[in-house]
């Protein structure tokens, strides 16, 4: 029905569609599903079919669908205010910039904005500001790792790794150098697993050093590299970066936008690594995506020189939408409902699970790899274990159909060759129960096995 109750066939619906909705990614989609509800793990599409959300929608659904009270404390903060600008203050945005603090170790403030390449946007500004007034006013430059994807907009494309989401879209913001990720499937400096000299964290120092240290300002990373193909670090890497931008007063700015909130086993991904970042980026699972809001957590060390009473040590920069109340009443349940329910052990656990029950999946002739980082996985396609060449387009797309048509959607990210995704992915809602992983575990292995030949 639409909103004045009247009943819309499927096929108005579509048409309005392909001749109104500009779709994210895929334009050419002619036939979409058209979800229109969901609960728990589960979303429904108008036709009535189920799928199990295998990837909480991008990665942001922690919680699960049709979450009652989330909606009722909207409703609620809707009733009292539903806006209010954060050049004052108000009751939502103290008390969940409080609960932040206790989620993080350490003293933060919190700047408030919508979406995640927001987050990292405002975290860039604020390295740079940072530095100007701290007397190096020339570090302006951010190292980043091929592969990485820190956002759409001009200064967080141009941190993204990934030439294919690049081009026709530069010139970018400048001023972002990339080095190789810590690709140990993959590793970009011919080493082998476990008997290397971390050259990948050398990489960054190298950089910094050829860059030359008094022009750079920050290296801006995710725990594990999660939309550039699930590549999750040896244990030393963090704590080797850190290391490295203490040594050249680099700032480490963690993108958490999907692996915080419980996603890696923790409640952010960088206490997986015993690590303190100077600036923490999220958004995605701070409301489990039920209304827009992200966040730029800056250590109580680099506000100090943005708590001078002069304006020219101001920040000057303000967004309409950032911090609205309705989202933080709905971050501040959607924190609730993980702590409540416990849910970042049942996110260790749905990944440790989901890791023993796909296991066998390694024998298979086409899978190169599986990675895991809490209940964030990847599944890394190849033509042939031996020479690892990445699956081909047709392969991957043949075993996420197959998944659909058994009602589990997955994901696919991480070109190998740039433009040609071979890693699939899985990041299910927190709320997945142990027979729903058996679900999603169990579809993979036959749809697998029904895709075990040469061709
Ligand atoms: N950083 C990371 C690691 C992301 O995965 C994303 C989105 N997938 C972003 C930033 C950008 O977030 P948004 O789409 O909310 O702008």
């Amino acid at each position: 029905t639409n909103d004045v109750g009247e009943k819309v066939s499927k096929e108005e619906l579509l048409e309005k569609d392909r001749k109104y909705v500009w779709h994210h990614m895929s334009p050419h989609n002619e036939n979409p599903m058209i979800i229109e509800s969901g609960e728990g793990s589960w979303v429904q599409d108008i036709d009535g079919n189920r799928y199990l959300d295998g990837m909480s929608g991008l990665w942001c659904v922690n919680v699960g669908h049709g979450r009652k009270e989330i909606a009722e404390a909207a409703a609620a903060q809707m009733m009292k205010i539903a806006y209010s600008t954060l050049v004052q203050s108000h009751i939502p945005a103290i008390e969940l910039a409080a609960k932040l603090n206790e989620w993080l170790d350490g003293e933060y403030r919190i700047f408030y904005s919508n979406s995640g390449s927001d987050a990292n946007e405002v975290a860039f500004k604020i390295a740079r500001q940072y530095h100007h007034q701290n007397g190096k006013p020339t570090k302006h430059k951010f190292i980043s790792r091929h592969r990485a994807y820190h956002g759409n907009s001009m200064g967080a494309l141009g941190a993204t790794g990934q030439a294919q989401r690049k081009l026709k879209y530069e010139p970018l913001g400048v001023g972002f150098q990339h080095v190789p990720p810590p690709y140990c499937y993959r590793c970009p400096f011919g080493q082998t697993k476990g008997a290397c000299k971390f050259q990948c964290a050398q990489a960054i120092e190298d950089a910094i050093v050829w860059e030359g240290p008094d022009s750079v300002a920050g290296i801006i990373l995710e725990p594990t590299i999660t939309g550039g193909g699930m590549i999750v670090p040896p244990d030393e890497y963090l704590p080797m970066v850190r290391r490295i931008c203490d040594k050249y007063d680099v700032l480490l700015i963690v993108d958490e936008v999907i692996c915080g909130f419980g996603r890696s086993g923790e409640k952010f991904g960088h206490q997986n690594y015993g690590v303190k970042p100077d600036i923490v980026t999220m958004a995605k699972g701070l409301t489990s995506a039920y209304s827009p809001l992200s966040a730029t957590a800056v250590s109580a060390e680099l506000y100090e020189s943005f708590k001078e009473k002069q304006a020219e040590s101001h920040f000057r920069h303000v967004n309409t939408f950032g911090g609205n109340p309705v989202s933080c009443a709905v971050a501040l349940k959607n924190i609730d409902i993980l702590e409540k329910e416990n849910l970042i052990e049942r996110s260790s656990h749905i990944g440790k699970e989901m890791m023993r029950r796909l296991e066998s999946l390694l024998d298979h002739p086409h899978v190169g790899d599986i990675r895991a980082f809490g209940s964030a996985i990847g599944i890394e396609l190849v033509e042939d274990q031996k020479t690892k060449v990445p699956a081909t387009a047709e392969r991957v797309m043949t075993i996420i159909a197959s998944c659909k048509q058994r009602g589990l959607l997955i994901g696919k990210n991480g070109d190998t060759v740039p433009g040609f995704a071979n890693i699939l992915t899985l990041s299910p809602p927190f709320s997945t129960s142990d027979d729903e992983v058996a679900f999603i575990t169990d579809t993979l292995v036959e749809v697998f096995a029904l895709n075990n030949g040469k061709g």
